[in-house]
């Protein structure tokens, strides 16, 4: 039986998680759960799964919690904010980390557990975007084992097993999303709702409309670079709209190994849980003699010029990365609240990472600066527009 602290248990990761796990019950224990205000998701949650942590990040939604919880006549402990993240991260019962907090609020926790040298599932990609450098390199030293959830990135390490030294480039597939077939000018007048219509995927808003940037691949293309240990220049985008195949790894002779299936999010999930083993999954297989055939054709970087950017950023250093991340996080929630445009985003992105001065990253406090700096650009840029 392992025992699974989940971070970010009411998102879309979260759920998912809990779906593999209603479905193994007699391999998988519930011991935590977090969220950030969603209390009535959190209830049913709790009355189903009786973790023995739960926290609320937000203190209001955390003492609204906490009495509804007082009824329910189990020991559980209620926490709240950072503090409270961070003891479900490092929950001596967890076996596994379930790291699916949304954004670099994610971080904090996420380095947390690593510290203590957890065995982490790791979904939210803002981590290794903004901290990829010191995550890892605390991860070998505290003998911490990252296992991707990102489909992609659990493509590859999937593919790549025990043959690391041999891989030559990393292949990493992109569905196009929403908009892969519209032009430049069309671009400019998407709704919120169209951008929120993923083909293939249905996932957290964040990650949904990054996906239609392609600032989500441009985000992976960073994660590959620290999970893989891997240059930039070796690792490529495609956009592969079947979303079948999940990711690719050349090898030095030559072989291309493919990871495949049906685009579910419970399969990586369950594979991260489960791993090195794997387990019976109750639906999820891909029928072939409904996919005949799989297409390929490179990223647009004109009409989706947020790739680029983050290439650019990988390219330039780890500073640039976490201003790319912050003012993404910025421009995304401003077009979710219907105050900027679609191409705006990039727009806001590029006019930061142009006004930002690379500067070394060595702990989490830099990280946390150069956030914080981008941020209040990106909403200067706003304010000013
Ligand atoms: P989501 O928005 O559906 O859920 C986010 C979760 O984080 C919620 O439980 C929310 O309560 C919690 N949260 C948000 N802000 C918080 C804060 N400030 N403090 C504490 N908790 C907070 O997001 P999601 O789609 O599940 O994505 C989670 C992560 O997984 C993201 O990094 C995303 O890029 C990555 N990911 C998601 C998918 C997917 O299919 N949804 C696929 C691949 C990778
Ligand atoms: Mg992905």
């Amino acid at each position: 039986m392992k025992n699974i602290s989940i971070l970010g248990s009411t998102g879309s990761i979260g759920c998912q998680t809990l779906d593999v796990i209603r479905n193994n019950r007699d391999e998988f224990n519930v011991c935590a759960l977090t969220a950030n205000s969603n209390i009535d998701i959190l209830y049913k949650q709790v009355l189903e799964f009786d973790p023995d942590i739960v926290v609320v990040a937000d203190y209001e939604k955390y003492k609204e919690f906490k009495s509804d919880v007082a009824s329910y006549n189990k020991h559980i402990e209620v926490l709240h904010g950072e503090d409270g993240l961070n003891c479900a991260a490092t929950y001596e019962k967890a076996d596994i980390v379930m790291s699916a907090i949304v954004g670099i609020a994610g971080l904090k926790p996420t380095y947390s557990a690593v510290e203590k040298g957890k065995t982490v599932a790791l979904a939210n990609k803002e981590t290794l975007v903004t901290a990829g450098r010191i995550i890892t390199n605390m991860a070998k030293g505290k003998n911490a084992f990252i296992i991707p959830v990102d489909s992609e990135h659990s493509a590859i390490f999937q593919c790549i097993d025990r043959n690391r030294e041999f891989v030559s480039k990393i292949i990493l597939t992109a569905s196009g999303g929403p908009f892969r077939k519209k032009t430049a000018e069309e671009l400019k007048n998407v709704t919120l709702s169209d951008a929120l219509q993923h083909p293939n995927w249905n996932m957290g808003k964040k990650v949904t409309i990054d996906s239609a940037t392609l600032m989500n691949k441009g985000l992976e293309v960073i994660e590959a670079r620290w999970l893989f240990d891997i240059a930039a220049q070796n690792i490529q985008a495609y956009i592969h709209p079947e979303s079948i195949i999940h990711s690719m790894v050349e090898f030095i002779d030559g072989a291309v190994l493919a990871q495949l299936g049906v685009p579910d999010m419970k399969i990586p999930i369950q594979y991260s849980l489960t791993y090195p083993e794997r387990t019976v999954a109750s639906d999820s297989k891909l029928d072939f003699s409904k996919h005949n055939s799989l297409s390929f054709e490179k990223p647009d970087t004109g009409r989706f010029p947020c790739l680029k950017l983050a290439y650019d950023a990988l390219l330039d250093g780890d500073s640039s990365c976490i201003a790319l991340n912050g003012a993404n996080e910025v421009a995304v929630s401003l077009f979710l609240q219907g105050k900027i445009g679609f191409t705006e985003i990039y727009d806001m992105v590029a006019k930061v990472l142009e006004g930002h001065s690379r500067i070394n990253i060595n702990s989490l406090d830099d990280v946390f600066q150069v956030d914080n700096w981008s941020r209040n650009v990106a909403l200067e840029l706003y304010k000013k527009r």
